[in-house]
């Protein structure tokens, strides 16, 4: 079954002519109509993939092969794709059609990457567990006993869907986790890049200081490749970066001696599983296998991290989603005689917009109000600083990269979380937030299973730009750990 392979091993069989494009997105096509049970897609786009598989493949016969030729992948649902669906897993975008394609999604297609639907997500990415979304969540192929376990969120549908081979990679988007945690839920890769690496045109904002794109993969090579594809200057972008790309696979060497590798004493915090404790151990002993020096660091500031992030980032939804009033997109309440132009803002938003979404707006607008804007959401600012500043001083004292838990915890039970008390929920990005507050690139890698049989992952953090490195550190991992273990099928 092609739809199992990694995005290299598809490249490598595509451009000796031992499978067609139009074949391999056939088997993702049955894969995907077979597994409904894991609700990964939302929206299935299978006259545009075969299209483009065919065009892929009169590419490939012409000799020209992009790097992605042929190879069919999944979409967050919020990146827009001009005249398909796409909601944010949100009632109140329902029947939207995007006008225009996000940047990300053009590259994509431009290298010959094949588009095989929209992915399940949180409601505007808001949420660790995908329960938030309009559709209900979509749930994690990985199963040990009667209960349906999370995927992890916001981008839990692009991971239930590259873990269960319906897809041979996905974009996610990660302003607080999204990419990491839900890839280290269920066993497969993700990165989260440098702010301003990759453009955010035409994705749907939810924090715009924190919002990035990053691929979902079997691989960290095909983390390396599909990167390569989605990053680069955009002028569309306002704040993308006008840095050089590197040669993201070029750099795959496995060769880290003489690297410095950080192990953050502050992230040793309570809540933190034995077991993850005992894979951090295990991980950094692997990298000093591999001719690196792990070091202690500090980290200080790691402790304010969560408040900070739950103030701005509420703080940034609540401006972005304000555009949502029934008139621009989507969904317009019905009004009763003698409504206004009020009425109608209140009961469009009352209604298309889901709790958790509501929450965080109602957060927002409080702490940007005049009488709290300089006790909360400047402070938040001022800790951010001094965040980054850590960071900073780690790097500047000759660390390489950084090694931490991706997540607390391995995926837990749909329903078992957040419900009578929210922050439950947040806390599970205890360790993947502090990087976006930081603008810093970071990857998860999965490492193996816990006693249970549940896939565990480790995350790597970067310096600003140094995805390359951060990417040849994360493949000596990923070939130390040699996990290859796959979700059994019940779905
Ligand atoms: N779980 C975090 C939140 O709910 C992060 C989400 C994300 O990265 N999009 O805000």
């Amino acid at each position: 079954m092609s739809a199992t392979w990694t995005i290299s091993a598809a490249r490598d069989a595509l451009r000796k002519g031992e499978v067609s494009a139009t074949d391999l997105t056939m088997s993702c096509l049955t894969a995907i109509d077979a597994a409904d049970g894991l609700n990964a897609f939302v929206h299935k786009t299978p006259e545009l993939a075969l299209a483009q598989a065919r065009a892929a493949d009169a590419r490939l016969k012409g000799g020209d092969s992009p790097s992605l030729c042929g190879i069919p992948l999944g979409i967050k649902d919020l990146f827009c794709i001009k005249d398909v669906p796409t909601q944010a897993a949100s009632n109140i975008l329902r029947g939207f059609l995007p006008q225009y394609d996000s940047t990300v999604t053009t590259k994509l297609f431009d290298a010959g990457a094949v588009c095989l639907g929209k992915l399940n997500m949180d409601e505007f990415a808001m949420g660790s567990s995908n329960e938030s979304s309009c559709y209900g969540p979509a749930v994690n192929p990985w199963k040990i006993d009667v209960r349906k376990l999370t995927p992890g969120g916001s981008s839990g549908g692009s991971a239930a869907a590259v873990a269960a081979d319906l897809c041979l990679g996905a974009t996610g988007t990660d302003t607080g986790g999204s990419i990491r945690q839900p890839a280290a839920f269920t066993g497969i890769t993700g990165i989260k890049p440098t702010y301003g690496r990759v453009s955010r045109y035409g994705i749907i904002a939810y924090a715009s200081s924190l919002d990035q794109a990053g691929p979902m993969t079997k691989s960290v090579r095909d983390a390396a490749i599909m990167l390569q594809a989605m990053a680069g200057h955009d002028p569309k972008d306002s704040t993308s970066a006008d840095i050089p790309l590197p040669d993201f696979e070029a750099a795959l060497t496995g060769d880290i001696r003489g690297k410095k590798i950080g192990i953050p004493r502050e992230y040793r915090m309570d809540g933190l599983s034995a077991e993850i404790a005992a894979m951090w151990d295990n991980g950094a002993d692997m990298l000093r296998a591999a001719g690196a020096e792990v070091v202690d660091i500090s980290l200080p500031h790691t402790k304010y991290a969560l408040p900070t992030y739950y103030i701005i980032a509420p703080a940034e939804a609540s401006s972005n989603l304000a555009r949502y009033d029934g008139v621009r997109y989507g969904h317009r309440a019905a009004l009763a005689a003698g409504d206004g132009i009020t009425e109608m803002y209140e009961k469009t938003r009352a209604e298309g917009f889901g709790p958790e979404v509501q929450r965080r707006i109602m957060v927002g607008t409080f702490v940007l109000s005049a009488g709290f804007y300089d006790a909360y959401y400047n402070r938040a600012r001022r800790v951010r600083a001094l965040i980054k500043r850590d960071f900073e001083l780690a790097f500047a004292a000759g660390v390489d990269c950084i090694l931490a838990p991706a997540t607390p915890t391995a995926a837990f039970g749909l329903g078992e979380q957040g419900t009578s008390d929210p922050v439950e929920m947040y806390l599970n990005d205890v360790f993947t937030i502090t990087l976006n507050l930081a603008g810093l690139p970071g990857i998860s890698v999965p490492m193996g299973l816990d006693s249970k049989g549940l896939p565990l992952g480790l995350q790597l953090i970067g310096r600003a730009w140094g995805e390359a490195d951060l990417l040849n550190h994360a493949y000596v991992l990923e070939k130390s750990a040699g996990f290859v273990a796959k979700a059994e099928k019940w779905w």
